[in-house]
């Protein structure tokens, strides 16, 4: 695929204090390139094969963060685990519990939160946010640094914002709750991510906007 035009425009346009992690799962290593030349570092896979090929392909170059953001197989957690920088997608305790077993050293880790299991199945089940974080604070290889949501699709502009308000403000509710900071949250794509950004987002994964169509 062929970059936007205007990307450095389109970038100028994300607020200095917002990261943008591109989401890799449309294109191959050198249109990760193509990004990086334009100084998109962060880049976010959703499979552990793709995720695999272009590590292979990409891993010597410098400064290249490499963020997985899809759903992580426990049985796969192996493959991957020591080689990426940021995970978005920590959605359950067995996961944690490889995580621990196999990564070297700590990792930071956006826990996935479902905002309404009902309409979205990944991520942990907001009801039970607390719990979870609760167990987490005994694994010692697990950061958390960041909560991450998908939004649920609405054409309604005021109801993704309540969504959205609802990461930020559960942040703040165990931020309290629990003593410990957590500074980041990774939420908005191509379709929603001005308004992410409104509620406080502070890792935006694009996908599609970043190229032409
Ligand atoms: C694909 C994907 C994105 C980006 O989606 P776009 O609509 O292409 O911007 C963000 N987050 C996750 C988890 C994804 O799988």
């Amino acid at each position: 695929m062929k970059l936007r035009s205007d990307i450095d425009e389109f970038i100028k346009t994300i607020p200095d204090n917002v990261n943008i992690v591109a989401a890799t799962k449309y294109v191959g290593a050198q249109e990760m390139m193509d990004l990086y030349k334009h100084n998109i570092k962060n880049f976010g896979e959703n499979r552990v094969d793709s995720f695999n090929n272009k590590y292979e392909e990409l891993k010597d170059v410098k400064d290249i963060k490499w963020h997985f953001i899809g759903h992580l197989q426990r049985n796969k957690c192996k493959d991957i685990i020591n080689k990426i920088d940021y995970l978005h997608s920590l959605d359950s305790i067995e996961l944690a519990k490889m995580i621990e077993k196999y990564r070297v050293n700590e990792l930071n880790t956006f826990i996935e939160v479902s905002i309404n299991l009902e309409e979205n199945k990944n991520g942990v089940d907001y009801h039970n946010i607390y719990d979870f974080v609760g167990d987490l604070l005994n694994y010692k290889k697990i950061k958390i640094i960041g909560l991450m949501m998908m939004a649920i699709k609405n054409d309604n502009d005021e109801d993704l914002k309540d969504q959205f308000d609802k990461l930020y403000n559960l942040r703040n509710d165990l931020e309290k709750k629990f003593n410990i900071s957590i500074p980041y949250l990774s939420m908005g794509i191509s379709d929603d991510y001005k308004i992410a950004i409104d509620s406080g987002a502070t890792h935006v994964r694009l996908g599609r906007i970043l190229w032409e169509n």
